[in-house]
């Protein structure tokens, strides 16, 4: 199974892309994750990304079109991925229909995650994230079972990104509407859009993309 999550910042597209690495046997490729990594390891690319990530700007797509083709060669990607977070711009699209054509692959769908700016403002706001297993978690929508206790590891080490800030969050949309949502109509023809209620709780939402899924399947 090979599938792009699209949505807006805070849609819901890593919390999804955990369930279905388990589900489905397939590797989430996060690239806001490989950006925060460079980041802290203050590489050339990290050194260059900081400012812009923390600005709610998207880097460059020279790099992000370098760093999925090198990622996308990895042997564990052979199996099928989950993208979240690429393709962004439309030039990213083009380039990894290029790339997929080249390996002889074809995506089997685009799952967009459809939310209302108002409630990704709260979602990104109370977003925190486990820093030994990066299971994801939210104040009010999804806390931990014990509070400060990762359900899955039992880690009591967290992080908040620090472009998760409300002042933040409004250019991470207008570069959300201007800059990826165009990419939607170019999956739309090729028939593999399906588009799921991003609104609805965690597990409703789990749901809504098992459904659209079990019918691509070969
Ligand atoms: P994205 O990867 O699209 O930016 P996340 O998966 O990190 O989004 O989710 C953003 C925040 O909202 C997280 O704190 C997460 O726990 C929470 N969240 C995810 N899906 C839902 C949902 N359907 N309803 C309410 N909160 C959600
Ligand atoms: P979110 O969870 O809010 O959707 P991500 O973790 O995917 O955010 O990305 C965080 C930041 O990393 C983005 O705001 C952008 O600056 C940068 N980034 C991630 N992926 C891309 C991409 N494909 N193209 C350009 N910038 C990217
Ligand atoms: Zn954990």
């Amino acid at each position: 199974m090979k599938l792009i999550l699209l949505g807006p910042p805070g849609a819901g597209k890593g919390t999804q892309a955990k369930r279905l690495e388990d589900r489905y046997g397939i590797v989430q490729i996060s690239t806001g994750d490989m950006l925060r990594a460079e980041v802290a390891a203050g590489t050339p690319v990290g050194r260059e990304a900081k400012a812009v990530m923390e600005a709610g700007q998207l880097v460059s797509d020279d790099i992000l079109v370098r760093m999925l083709a090198s990622r996308l060669s990895q042997p564990d990607a052979a199996n099928g991925f989950i993208l979240d977070g690429f393709p962004r711009t439309v030039p990213q699209a083009q380039a990894l229909d290029q790339m997929l054509a080249q390996k002889g692959l074809q995506l089997d769908a685009v799952v967009e995650l459809k939310v209302d700016d108002a409630a990704l403002t709260d979602r990104i706001a109370g977003r925190f994230t486990c820093r030994k297993c990066a299971t994801g978690y939210h104040d009010t929508f999804k806390p931990t079972a014990v509070p400060g206790v990762c359900d899955a590891c039992g880690s009591t080490e967290f992080f908040r990104r620090a472009d998760d800030n409300r002042e933040t969050v409004a250019a991470r949309l207008d570069a959300y509407h201007r800059q990826t949502a165009p990419i939607i109509p170019h999956y739309a023809r090729l028939g593999i859009l399906r588009t799921v209620d991003g609104m609805a709780d965690i597990d409703d939402v789990a749901r809504q993309i098992d459904t659209v899924l079990s019918a691509v399947q070969a």
